[in-house]
């Protein structure tokens, strides 16, 4: 492992990076609440009021009361407390930054295969990226409890009542996966089957804690893949990762996908 953080040092990380990108035959992405953070989505996080705060436990226990009570469930979603009504305002209001543009590019160079998003705001659809999947969801779209079929969350939007799904009546939530709630059996697959292909993860402003994305990087090394992380500091996965770039991912992707196309 090598882990070093003197900007020339970096560079020549980076250099070393892209030769690995280049001979990669499957290169995927993984990336975390950090990248949100660079468009001005903080990372969830609550203070010790709000953490006893009844409404807001409530809220966190969504999963839970959509099971119980949909009419409470589809409520209490559209009249959220405070801090997750700011929450979900400055995710719907966020602006792409360079990471997405970058992974962007990465995708359109035929470099990047696939990314996993752990950030439900929509960012990376945004940019135009094609090939990806929303580990916990995503918030401009609804999902069916039962057959877990989607739907643009506009179609709901003036709905008293809590919606059900056309195709077979079951009650509709929020894509969004609420804390203790199973992620969706699709989108699962869809990440272990992407994991098992790739010989090259990169991890981008994740800290690779919150299972089960954070057992994706370890599939792939497990299997023999390089794993290469851009974080400000050193994470769960940073002594599985055959280089950890240190910095912030909006400064460094944007170097490396240079570095990239010198190589393409
Ligand atoms: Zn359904």
């Amino acid at each position: 492992m090598i882990v070093m953080s003197v900007p020339e040092v970096e560079k020549r990380l980076i250099e070393t990076v892209a030769d690995f990108i280049s001979v990669t035959k499957y290169f995927t992405a993984l990336s975390g609440h950090a990248v949100s953070a660079e468009s001005g989505v903080p990372p969830f996080k609550l203070s010790d009021d709000e953490r006893w705060d009844p409404d807001i436990e409530k809220y966190l226990q969504g999963y839970e009361l959509f099971k119980e009570d949909p009419h409470a469930y589809w409520q209490l979603y559209q009249d959220p407390p405070e801090y997750f009504r700011i929450r979900r305002e400055r995710q719907e209001t966020a602006a792409p930054n360079p990471v997405h543009f970058a992974m962007k590019e990465l995708e359109e160079l035929e470099v990047l295969k696939f990314l996993v998003t752990e950030s439900p705001d929509n960012l990376y659809r945004k940019v135009g990226l094609k090939h990806l999947v929303e580990i916990h969801g995503n918030i401009f779209k609804m999902r069916c409890g039962q057959c877990g079929i989607r739907f643009e969350r506009e179609k709901f939007a003036d709905s008293n009542n809590p919606p059900k799904c056309p195709e077979c009546q079951g009650f509709v939530k929020t894509d969004v996966v609420h804390f203790g709630e199973p992620i969706p059996e699709d989108v699962l697959e869809q990440c272990n089957e992407e994991a098992a292909k790739s010989d090259m993860m990169i991890v981008v402003g994740s800290s690779a804690e919150i299972y089960p994305a954070a057992a994706l990087p370890q599939m792939v090394k497990q299997e023999g893949g390089r794993l290469v992380e851009i974080n400000p500091a050193q994470t769960a996965i940073s002594l599985s990762c055959d280089v950890s770039l240190r910095g912030n991912p909006g400064e460094i992707l944007p170097l490396l996908v240079e570095a990239v196309r010198e190589r393409v």
